[in-house]
């Protein structure tokens, strides 16, 4: 992970890439996840630049803190170049024919300052955000704007509304309506339901199998415009809800 905590109260945020990270080397660190009792350490820190958190030890991660998905980096994109949720939007359309920005891929070699594209997939921007504390910014969209998650509960707590990503894992089918249930945020920590509609049968369909070949441990992120709900079902309350135009809007994390 690109940052840890130095306390259990997670308050003191310590970035991977400090200039004075060496002195962390064999210092126990505190997750990003406040409900996960993970001992961080900080690898590599003799290189700043290629500096990272990884848990070492019992207990292992408590959540989806332990993704595969631990470092981000930055310099392979131009921050400025990020527009939210306008990005969010792009992936509600259709893979047409044509590649939108298409150029394939940049020159490599020649390694210039900063960046050259813009994140754009849902693997992408998670893969930022999840790197990044809920409270830092991206090209001045903050983090918890853009993400929620366990760390940015607090403020979904009530529901979630407007384009996000969300972290979640899968709950149920409910065949009936079409629909797939969601936990939130992500299993053990989940709180509510969150339910997805489709735009057709046919992308329900499709969807269903790669949803339950994650056996409700998988990691998954939805991109959508969420609105909020407040319906009692089974044990929980469905809290917000989402409608999946193109399978661009889900990307699984974690299989299982
Ligand atoms: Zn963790």
């Amino acid at each position: 992970m690109n940052y840890a905590y130095k306390d259990t109260g997670r308050t003191k945020i310590i970035y991977a890439d400090s200039s004075d990270i060496i002195k962390y080397k064999g210092v126990r660190c505190y997750c990003k996840n406040p409900s996960c009792n993970a001992k961080m350490f900080i690898h590599n820190p003799e290189h700043p630049n290629f500096a990272y958190f990884q848990a070492s030890g019992k207990p292992s991660h408590n959540g989806s803190c332990g993704s595969i998905y631990n470092h981000f980096d930055n310099s392979k994109y131009d921050e400025k170049l990020f527009s939210f949720p306008e990005v969010l939007m792009n992936l509600e359309s259709k893979p047409s024919g044509t590649k939108p920005t298409g150029k394939s891929s940049p020159k490599k070699g020649k390694s210039t300052s900063g960046g050259e594209k813009a994140l754009k997939t849902i693997k992408e921007i998670y893969k930022m955000a999840t790197n990044t504390p809920p409270n830092d910014s991206y090209n001045g969209v903050k983090i918890k704007n853009i993400l929620a998650d366990v760390r940015s509960y607090s403020d979904y707590k009530d529901g979630i509304d407007g384009y996000h990503l969300v972290e979640c894992n899968f709950y149920c089918f409910d065949k009936k309506e079409k629909t797939i249930i969601m936990n939130f945020p992500f299993l053990p920590n989940n709180k509510y339901y969150l339910r997805l509609c489709f735009k057709d049968e046919d992308l329900f369909k499709k969807e269903y199998s790669r949803f339950y070949d994650t056996g409700h441990t998988g990691i998954i992120v939805i991109s959508g415009l969420w609105e909020k709900k407040d319906e009692e079902y089974r044990t929980k309350t469905i809290k917000a809800e989402c409608t999946i135009k193109s399978e661009k809007q889900i990307a699984i994390i974690k299989k299982k």
